[in-house]
């Protein structure tokens, strides 16, 4: 399948609101959002937990019902277009679900049966050894490690050679070398060509993963730039000086945001970087009268960025 260079989704005014459970006028999921993924990155959809990631997963996916606005997957639109945008999209699931009883081969194998693809040029070794499950081929899915099923959703999301990839949570409650596995695989798939779309709440996962981030807070589009560009919007840096004596009193100047002490000789100034300088914060402490042996600085991250946007959020 190939498509120009029109993104890899569109998604315009996408409104959900949910049935509601009793009276009442029932969840409003996503409240009008618009955005574009390019094709060939890997796009991350952050926001805190309830903040409508996985409905606007799920209504891509065709298994969440939309209020109004529209989606397009590969340029086909999920109304009118339904089986050829089911067919250039790859969905895993936040949760896991499979039939115990079916071992991972077998699981491809029924997947690629419900595309219809005719055995002979289905891929399901090829699929079973790219997420190194090979050596599972005949295992029971039940008998698997939570890992081992995490990669297996993967390939079963690949079976149709989708040209989308979308993962839903990949890592939610996986620990530190499984994470490092999945992202492996995500960043081959990617250079192999897949555009990779992933929604998480680890924003350090967004940042080392992603080319593009979009944040989505109660069900609203707070940002969406490149991962460079979000992580520069934190203007605060940190300057941490180890002093040559021990101080009782802090130093104080206007241009310091934040000034405090990490040890009795080690303080941390926190400064707006439009406003002022690494040498004028040292200059200032200096001016009065303590002596500086080491000095380092740290870069406000995409935690600072994400924490100042979701409460702007709010308050506005
Ligand atoms: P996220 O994936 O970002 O954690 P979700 O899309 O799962 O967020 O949920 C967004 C909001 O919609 C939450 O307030 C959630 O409680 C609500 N919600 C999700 N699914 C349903 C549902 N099936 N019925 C009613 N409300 C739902
Ligand atoms: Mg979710």
């Amino acid at each position: 399948m190939s498509q120009s260079d029109a993104p890899a989704i569109s998604i315009r005014n996408l409104v959900k609101r949910y049935a509601p459970a009793g009276n009442g006028e029932g969840k409003l999921a996503l409240k009008g959002v618009s955005l574009d993924v390019p094709q060939g990155q890997i796009f991350g959809l952050l926001g805190p937990n309830g903040a409508g990631k996985s409905t606007m997963i799920n209504i891509m996916a065709g298994m969440v019902r939309k209020t109004s606005g529209t989606v397009s997957i590969w340029g086909f639109d999920i109304d009118h277009d339904r089986r050829n945008a089911s067919r250039a999209i790859g969905i895993v699931p936040q949760e896991i679900v499979f039939d115990p009883f079916f071992t991972p081969y077998e699981v491809l194998e029924n997947t690629a049966g419900l595309y219809g693809i005719p055995k002979a040029e289905r891929l399901s070794e090829q699929l079973l050894a790219d997420v190194h499950l090979s050596d599972k081929a005949k295992a029971y899915a039940r008998t698997l490690s939570g890992g081992m099923k995490r990669r297996l959703l993967v390939a079963k999301a690949m079976v149709h050679q989708p040209p989308v990839l979308v993962l839903d949570e990949p890592t939610a409650g996986v620990d530190v070398e499984l994470r490092r596995q999945l992202w492996e695989l995500v960043k081959r798939l990617n250079d192999e060509g897949v555009t990779v779309v992933l929604t998480t709440h680890y924003l350090e996962e967004a940042e080392e993963l992603c080319d593009r981030i979009a944040i989505i807070n109660h069900g609203e589009l707070i940002a969406n730039k490149p991962t460079r560009e979000l992580v520069d919007m934190a203007r605060e840096k940190i300057v941490v000086l180890t002093l040559e004596k021990p101080i009782d009193t802090l130093p104080g100047h206007p241009a310091f945001v934040k000034c405090a002490a990490v040890a009795p000789d080690i303080i941390e100034i926190t400064y707006d970087k439009d406003k002022t300088n690494a040498g004028e914060i040292l200059g200032a402490v200096q001016a009065q009268g303590m002596a500086i042996v080491d000095v380092t600085t740290r870069e406000a991250d995409l935690e600072d960025v994400f924490v100042s946007l979701t409460t702007q959020a709010q308050t506005t």
